[in-house]
């Protein structure tokens, strides 16, 4: 599976502790993240992150466009509620991006718990399917 990850400043040590915890789940996947989440990931655990820009400079849009394309299949994004991002526009829309492609997001600790568990026991391997029908359309 494709996993996103991306925390906003003040939880980032919050993700970076959530994918040391269930890293030996994360290592059977795909890992994608904005610049700095990814970095910090990266030097936690040693997992391979594909890394696009830091999320006010449009990594965020660029996550985005892999939804658009069926190409992510897990998005963990722990937003911080209580500080105004200058990014804000590109925040919703990510979320949007979510709902309009039934793509699964974690928003907090609480919510990721069972995403994760979920993944690891194949409760989203549907996503294989939505994924590989999308391939073949695009092929079209
Ligand atoms: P960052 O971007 O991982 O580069 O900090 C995340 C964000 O703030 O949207």
């Amino acid at each position: 599976m494709n996993i996103a990850l991306i925390a906003h400043d003040q939880k980032k040590s919050e993700l970076v502790q959530f994918v040391q915890a269930y890293q030996f789940i994360f290592a059977k996947h795909t890992l994608f993240a904005t610049g700095t989440t990814g970095l910090r990931i990266q030097e936690a655990t040693g997992l391979h992150v594909t890394r696009y820009q830091s999320g006010p400079f449009g990594g965020d849009q660029e996550i985005g466009a892999m939804i658009a394309k069926n190409q992510m299949d897990v998005i963990f994004f722990f937003r911080d509620p209580l500080t105004a991002q200058p990014h804000e526009p590109d925040v919703s829309a990510l979320i949007r991006l979510c709902d309009v492609y039934s793509v699964p997001l974690a928003t907090n600790m609480g919510t990721a718990e069972m995403l994760i568990r979920g993944l690891e026991e194949g409760l989203l391997d549907w996503r294989n399917i939505v994924r590989e029908k999308d391939t073949d359309n695009n092929g079209k």
